[in-house]
C-alpha cells in the first residue's frame, strides 16, 4: 500500500495540481489505475513525512501546501483543539436540551467533536494528542493552541475532576512528541488532595510558557447563573482567558418558559463581573426557542448591542431544533395540530405556547439570520458559529441547513469580525487604517481598535481595551483581549 502512496506522492510533485479539486481529480485517476481507495491527504502526508526523513525525497513546500485540507482552520496561526469533559449530570433542566446515556448533557454521540471523544474515552490527555497529531497530518501547524473545553456546564464539574482535566490538557501539550505512546495510565497517577492538584496543575502551566505547543487561550462552558467571585477566581487558576456563556434568550417569560432556571439579571450580572476581570466572553443565543417569535428573536439580537448590558465579544447563534431525548420533543409529539392553528401566539398561556410550539423553518431562520447579520450585528463582535454542528439525521424538526454561511454570504453585508477579516490569498491593495469604536458596556466604557481598509471592509488586526468603573476599575483597568488576525 506504501509503495502505491508513493506513486501518488510522485505525481503530485510533478504535476503540482493548483486546486484541491484537481488534485482529487488525480487522487482519482490514480486509484482507479491501482484498484484501491482515495487516500486521504492525511495518509499521504504520513508517508511523505517517512519519505522526506529518510531523505529519499527532497521536501516540496508546494506539495506540502496541497496537502494542507481545510486550511482555513488555522490561518490565523492558532490551531483549535475542542476537547469534552466526561458525561456528568447538569443542574439544568432546559427542555430543549438531550440527555443522551453515557454523553455530556446536550452533546449526542454522533456530532464530530463527540465521536473524537469518545474514541479517547474522554481522556484529555489521549484527546488533545490525537487532536494536534491528525491536525498536523493534515499540515496545519500546532505551535499555538486554542483549548476548547466543551461538556455542558464546566462549573458544575467537581473542582478536583476540573483541575485534574485541565491540568493534563496542559502536560498532553508539553509531552507531545515526546512520548511514542500513548496509554489511558500514562499521567493518571492518583492525586489525593486538592493542594497537590494546585501544584501539579501550576507545575504544567509554567512548562507550558516555554513548550512547543502553548496552549494561548483556553475556553471553559458555563451557565450564567453559576459566575460568582469564587468561580471567577477558579477560572483564572485553571488559565481560562475565554467564557462561553449559555445565554439563549435575554427574555425572562422565554427563560422561563424553557425552564432555564435563572432569568437575564443572571446574565447581565455574569457578563459585568466576567468582563471587568478581564475574559472574552461568547454568548450562545437560541432563535425559535418556545415563547419566542422571530420578530422577538430579532429584537433580542438587537437588543444586545443597543445598550450596556450585554455586548458580548463573541456570539454563537444555535437555532431551536427538537431532539430526541429531550423533554421538548415529548411535548412537541403530543401536539394537536387542529388547536395549533387557532390560537396566536400572544393569545396563548404558557401551557398552551408549548403545546403549540413549532421550530423555525429552514426558509424562516435563513431570512432572521440574514436580517440579524444586516441589521443588528456590530463591527466589533465576531459571530464564530451559526448553526450547531449537530447531524440532521439526530434533528427530529426544526432548521437543519448546514451550508448557511454560503447560502446568505451572497446577500449579507455583515460588518462582524469573521466576515471582514483577511484570509488567505489577500493582498494589501491600499493603506491600512487605525479605526477606533468605543461604546459603553456593563458599567465601564470598551475601546475596539481595528487596523481596516479604508472602506472598512478588510480588517486586518484588532484590539480590545476595557476601562471598568468606581473602584475596581481603577485598580483592574487592563488590556482585556488583544488578538491578531
Ligand atoms: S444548562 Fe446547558 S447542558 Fe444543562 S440542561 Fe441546560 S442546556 Fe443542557
Ligand atoms: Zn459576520
Amino acid at each position: 500500500m506504501e509503495k502505491n502512496y508513493d506513486q501518488y506522492i510522485k505525481a503530485a510533485i510533478d504535476e503540482l495540481p493548483e486546486t484541491q479539486e484537481q488534485f482529487l481529480q488525480l487522487k482519482k485517476k490514480l486509484s482507479k489505475d491501482h484498484q484501491q481507495p482515495i487516500p486521504t491527504n492525511a495518509d499521504l502526508r504520513d508517508r511523505y513525512n517517512e519519505l522526506v526523513t529518510a531523505k529519499i525525497i527532497q521536501p516540496s513546500p508546494a506539495f506540502e501546501k496541497i496537502l494542507l485540507s481545510r486550511r482555513i482552520r488555522t490561518q490565523s496561526g492558532v490551531a483549535v483543539v475542542a476537547v469534552l469533559t466526561k458525561a456528568y449530570p447538569c443542574p439544568g433542566q432546559c427542555i430543549y436540551c438531550p440527555s443522551e446515556k453515557a454523553m455530556p448533557k446536550s452533546y449526542l454521540s454522533n456530532e464530530p467533536a463527540v465521536m473524537r471523544a469518545i474514541d479517547s474515552h474522554f481522556d484529555p490527555y489521549l484527546q488533545v494528542q490525537n487532536r494536534l497529531r491528525s491536525l498536523e497530518l493534515n499540515g496545519h501547524k500546532t505551535d499555538k493552541i486554542e483549548l476548547i473545553v466543551m461538556g455542558g456546564t464546566f462549573s458544575y464539574l467537581p473542582k478536583a475532576y476540573q483541575k485534574r482535566f485541565i491540568t493534563r490538557c496542559f502536560q498532553a501539550c508539553n509531552e507531545y512528541g515526546k512520548n511514542k505512546t500513548w496509554s489511558m495510565e500514562h499521567g493518571t497517577k492518583k492525586v489525593k488532595t486538592i493542594k497537590s492538584l494546585d501544584e501539579k496543575l501550576l507545575i504544567q502551566q509554567k512548562k507550558n510558557e516555554q513548550a512547543k505547543h502553548r496552549i494561548i487561550g483556553l475556553t471553559l462552558e458555563t451557565r450564567p447563573d453559576y459566575i460568582d467571585e469564587k468561580e471567577i477566581l477558579n477560572f483564572r487558576q485553571l488559565g481560562c482567558t475565554r467564557v462561553e456563556l449559555g445565554v439563549q434568550s435575554i427574555f425572562d417569560d422565554v427563560l422561563e418558559l424553557n425552564r432555564r432556571g435563572h432569568l437575564t439579571a443572571s446574565t447581565i450580572r455574569a457578563t459585568k463581573m466576567l468582563k471587568d476581570a478581564g475574559f472574552k466572553l461568547n454568548y450562545h443565543m437560541m432563535p425559535g426557542l418556545p415563547g419566542s417569535t422571530p420578530k422577538r428573536d430579532f429584537e433580542m439580537f438587537r437588543r444586545l448591542f443597543q445598550g450596556p448590558e450585554f455586548q458580548p465579544d463573541m456570539l454563537k447563534i444555535y437555532p431551536t431544533v427538537i431532539l430526541k431525548d429531550s423533554p421538548l420533543y415529548e411535548i412537541w409529539k403530543k401536539q394537536n395540530s387542529k388547536t395549533r392553528q387557532k390560537l396566536t401566539a400572544d393569545k396563548m398561556c404558557h401551557a398552551e405556547k408549548l403545546k403549540n410550539y413549532r421550530p423555525l423553518t429552514n426558509r424562516v431562520f435563513e431570512k432572521l439570520v440574514l436580517k440579524i447579520k444586516n441589521e443588528a450585528i456590530v463591527p466589533y463582535v465576531r459571530i464564530a458559529r451559526l448553526i450547531r454542528d449537530v447531524p440532521t439525521c439526530s434533528i427530529v424538526a426544526g432548521p437543519t441547513v448546514s451550508n448557511l454561511r454560503q447560502i446568505i454570504i451572497p446577500q449579507s453585508n455583515c460588518p462582524c469580525i469573521r466576515c471582514r477579516e483577511v484570509r488567505e490569498g489577500y493582498t494589501v491593495k491600499e493603506k491600512i487604517i487605525l479605526d477606533r469604536i468605543d461604546y459603553a458596556a456593563s458599567d465601564g466604557q470598551e475601546i475596539f481598535l481595528q487596523y481596516v481598509s479604508p472602506d472598512k471592509q478588510k480588517l486586518s488586526a484588532l484590539l480590545r481595551l476595557r476601562i471598568p468603573r468606581g473602584e475596581i476599575g481603577r485598580a483592574s483597568c487592563r488590556e482585556r483581549v488583544c488578538q491578531y488576525v
